[in-house]
């Protein structure tokens, strides 16, 4: 596996909670501290512990990730102040899962005993009360601890009620009660996946969904997931949601694959990295086998990052050579970021390895309008290196009309490609080239937005508009296009994140 220094593979993330789940805790806190000045509100305990046996039958461990109330303390004061590392393998282990619920399992019982003997008294509810009361406290406490100094949900791992949740899950599964109500993470359609690994980064409870989605079904059937829906929110491609067994077929038929046809894995070679700027690289890859790739520019491909863990990162085609033997992609290095980390510190020209493509349909030019406007922001100005090298340069589409490109950088060193678009301006007559920056350091380049110059332009109400880049800068832009007659059906718009 290659090393990462420079970036944590888990990261913490924004959480959508349920008002349940974002309030639950407090019930846990009434209980282990209250309890032990009011007994009998350990009571409740049970009613907890029978609901959760009895939602586990139809529902798997739903109940950990969306009612549990220790696991609401964890996620929600825990989980932010957390250290956030990687649970070590033996807590996650068959032996230590078994031994967790023996030992739970005998001190309740033993303690039941000393209750029992109190039987007919007036303190027999009190004391059973606060064994309960008591014991809640202590998961607070233990689970509290092991979620600051590893990860908020290493508890989870073996928390004795999880693991009941288990044993009444398999049960559930067995007698077929939990198929028409057991909701699992599933993709919309496993070639639409990035292999980016971020539902696994994300997975509070360190899971892998990607790795390990079942083949014909599309659904992670990994009996620990909390059904917490954390990879749902943050999967980048938008691919996945919870759907039960027999709703993710449906699912998969209503997904276009346009764009992904021609797709397949190639075995590269880097042959070049040249730096464009500090932080931004252009790799060229020598297709090894197969030893051609056909695309369309404005498609992407998905680079194998790190190959023991099947993940890649996705980057938009930015140029190939002649016989399409040669593939190229611009990179951004992004701050503390993950893939980027791997490929700045370890790529190699010389080094081997896994490419998949071409994928992606939103940028792909349609040239049969009037008029073209490209729009990009940062480094989302790639997609359009390829278009303008095959309009322009190769001539490869019969486009006699007019094609527009603006681009918008914070500073003059993020403009990457910008000697290249001139210079193919300064040749074609319908090739114009814009360009703004929003923090110019000199007085050579104007300063503003897109939308400034976009303001300035007057598009016909047929033209066909690509955007790449950020969310607020296409918001914008579309606003202003909407207003000049521009309809939704030819602004087609790709985002990086
Ligand atoms: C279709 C497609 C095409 C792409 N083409 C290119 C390309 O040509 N060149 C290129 O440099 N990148 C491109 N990207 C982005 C690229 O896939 C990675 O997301 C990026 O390189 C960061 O990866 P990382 O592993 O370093 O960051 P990660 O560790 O995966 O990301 C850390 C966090 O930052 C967020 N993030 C990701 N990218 C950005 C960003 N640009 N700005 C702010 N936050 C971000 C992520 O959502 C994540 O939460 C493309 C993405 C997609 C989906
Ligand atoms: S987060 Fe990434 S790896 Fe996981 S399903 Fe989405 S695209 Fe695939
Ligand atoms: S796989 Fe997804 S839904 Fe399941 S526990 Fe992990 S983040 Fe939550």
């Amino acid at each position: 596996m290659q090393s990462n220094q420079q970036a944590p593979f888990y990261i913490k993330t924004e959480r959508s909670f349920s008002p349940v789940r974002k309030y639950a805790w407090l019930f846990t806190v009434l209980i282990g501290i209250g309890g032990q000045f009011v007994p009998l509100l350990g009571l409740l305990v049970p009613f907890i512990m029978v609901a959760l046996m009895g939602t586990s039958i139809f529902k798997g461990k739903y109940w950990c990730g969306n009612f549990c109330p220790h696991g609401s303390f964890f996620d929600n004061l825990i989980g932010p102040v957390s250290r956030h590392t990687k649970i070590p393998a033996f807590l996650r282990s068959k032996p230590v899962i078994a031994a967790v619920l023996v030992f739970f399992m005998f001190n309740l019982s033993r303690r039941f005993i000393e209750v029992y003997a109190t039987l007919g008294s007036g303190e027999f509810l009190e004391r059973l009360g606060l064994v309960f009361a008591t014991t809640y406290l202590m998961v607070l406490l233990a689970g509290g601890l092991l979620g600051l100094a590893i990860n908020e949900r290493t508890w989870c791992q073996f928390c004795p009620m999880g693991t009941m949740q288990l044993l009444f899950y398999k049960l559930g599964k067995a007698v077929g009660l939990a198929k028409n109500t057991d909701e699992r993470v599933t993709v919309s359609h496993p070639e639409l996946c990035h292999s980016c690994g971020k539902c696994a980064r994300v997975c509070p409870m360190q899971l892998s969904p990607y790795l390990q989605f079942s083949e014909n079904q599309q659904q992670f059937d990994g009996e620990s997931c909390i059904r917490c829906h954390t990879c749902v929110h943050n999967c980048p491609a938008g691919i996945l949601q919870m759907a039960k067994p027999h709703e993710a077929e449906e699912i998969k038929k209503e997904v276009s694959l346009e764009g992904f046809e021609q797709a397949s894995y190639y075995r590269v070679r880097i042959k070049e990295i040249a730096i464009l700027k500090d932080d931004v690289r252009r790799i060229s890859f020598e297709l090894l086998e197969p030893d051609r790739m056909s695309y369309d520019p404005g498609q992407f491909i998905l680079v194998e990052v790190e190959p023991a863990i099947n993940m890649y990162r996705a980057y938009t085609i930015s140029g190939s050579n002649q016989d399409n033997s040669e593939i190229t992609v611009t990179i951004k290095k992004l701050p503390g970021g993950y893939g980027t980390n791997l490929i700045f510190d370890n790529f190699k020209e010389g080094d081997t390895l896994n490419l998949k493509g071409p994928l992606g349909n939103e940028l792909r030019v349609d040239p049969t309008g009037s008029e073209l406007l490209f729009i990009a922001n940062g480094i989302g100005i790639t997609p359009f290196v390829a278009t303008v090298q095959s309009f322009f340069e190769r001539n490869e589409y019969p486009f006699h009309r007019k094609a527009t490109l603006l681009y918008g950088a914070r500073y003059e060193e993020d403009l990457v490609y910008d000697d290249y678009f001139e210079k193919v301006a300064e040749n074609n007559n319908g090739f114009n080239y814009y360009k703004i920056l929003s923090r110019p350091r000199t007085e050579r380049y104007a300063r503003g937005y897109v939308t400034d110059i976009l303001n300035d332009l007057q598009p016909s109400p047929e033209t066909r508009v690509y955007i790449c880049g950020t969310a607020d800068m296409a918001g914008g832009v579309t606003e202003i296009l909407t207003a000049r007659g521009i309809s939704a059906e030819n602004i087609h718009y790709e985002s990086f994140i």
